[in-house]
């Protein structure tokens, strides 16, 4: 079946949507799709090298006469027999119009937020209600669109990681990355990824930190970047043990900080009352598959990303709470060591994209054939 993905949000802009449809399309027949998406910077390198057509046809895709007409001229050859649309809104309200049957990819946020205004909600439920079904990435963003439109019909197929590059590093490559990154190799390694903005919870971490006497033996590093890191630099002035704002890292930099960790914590939360959530959070994945034990807050679809066993689920997400489970880790050490090996085993196997590329075009062929 040969389909059209059109979509705000591909590679090579960074973030969770953009890896989950790069890293599951990257696995699909590339005779079977296409790509209509945003015009980014790099596009032009990372674009020559994608196995399957991609064309940009603007910054951002809006459901607009003009942009419909531009997207029918630039699939016209292909002749694709079903359009998915990623994020539902805006791009998704095009639905139809195109002449095609049409599937939509859920990650929840971009549902739970305009479900609750008036005229972006009726738009939002005659989408959904109109196309042949959703594919959402995970259980959070599922419940949303039932929540929505309980006839739908929806698919799960969850975020993943490559288990090739995401796996435990030998002892001596260790010893040699923590030599690498760290300031000082004999203390715990407290690690934070994600971009820096207020619901991830970079925040709470540097506040737990600055709580703890025994945090004098750790160093924090925070990989990445975004409109809160000032703030969060400001914080860091007040935290007594060595914080390290590493910006965006290349993603072979990003894996060796994984791999060279102690810890991961992600103390993600809810804001504005629960309408902002933490989709899934694959940087959970990303430190489990690494080896990491993994501390994270309760926001959203957190829970689903923690293998059995695999880490500690933070209720309230406030920096004390936080203290108290990083020294739980560092008590139990022993069987964290255990603990975390079968998590890296299970979220290798059961997280693969591999595993979700396959997943994910038996989803479609479902919606399309019923
Ligand atoms: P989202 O951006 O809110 O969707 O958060 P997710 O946790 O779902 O996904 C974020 C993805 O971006 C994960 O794969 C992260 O590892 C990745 N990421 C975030 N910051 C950086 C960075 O500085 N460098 C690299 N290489 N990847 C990053």
């Amino acid at each position: 079946m040969r389909h059209v993905l059109i979509t705000n949000d591909f590679y090579p802009k960074v973030g969770g949507i953009q890896a989950y449809l790069g890293e599951i399309y990257r696995r699909l027949d590339p005779t079977t799709f296409m790509v209509v998406t945003t015009q980014v910077p790099g596009a032009e390198a990372f674009d020559r090298d994608f196995p399957a057509p991609i064309v940009r046809l603007s910054r951002q895709l809006l459901p607009t006469p003009k942009m419909r007409r531009a997207i029918g001229q630039s699939i016209q050859n292909f002749a694709p027999e079903l359009v998915v649309y990623d994020p539902i809104i805006p791009i998704g309200a095009l639905g139809t119009s195109l002449g095609l049957p049409y599937a939509l990819i859920a990650h929840g946020a971009e549902i739970r937020v305009p479900a609750h205004l008036p005229v972006l909600g009726a738009q939002l439920r005659r989408t959904v209600r109109r196309s042949l079904g959703v594919v959402a990435a995970g259980g959070y963003p599922a419940d949303e669109v039932r929540k929505l439109s309980p006839s739908t019909r929806v698919e799960i197929v969850p975020p993943g990681i490559d288990s090739r590059r995401f796996h435990p590093a030998e002892p001596l490559d260790r010893a040699q990355l923590r030599e690498r990154w760290m300031r000082d190799p004999s203390r715990d390694l407290v690690l934070f990824v994600s971009r820096l903005v207020p619901r991830k919870g970079a925040d709470t971490l540097l506040h737990a930190m600055a709580r703890a006497p025994m945090s004098s033996r750790s160093e924090v590093h925070l990989v990445g970047d975004g409109r809160d890191r000032s703030r969060l630099e400001r914080i860091a002035l007040s935290v007594a043990p060595p914080v390290i704002f590493h910006g965006r890292l290349s993603e072979t930099d990003k894996i060796e900080l994984y791999q060279a960790a102690d810890l991961f914590v992600f103390p993600a939360r809810d804001r504005w009352l629960g309408v902002e959530q933490e989709g899934f959070g694959i940087v959970i994945l990303e430190a489990q598959a690494c080896g990491l034990p993994v501390i994270v807050g309760s926001s959203g679809g957190t829970a689903e990303a923690l293998a059995p066993e695999g880490g500690l689920l933070l209720r309230r997400s406030d920096a004390r709470e936080l203290w108290w489970a990083i020294e739980e880790v560092r008590r139990d050490r022993a069987r964290r060591d255990v603990t975390c090996k079968s998590a890296s085993a299970y979220v290798r196997e059961q997280f693969d994209y591999d595993h979700q590329g396959r997943a994910y075009e038996a989803a479609l062929q479902g919606l399309m054939h019923g």
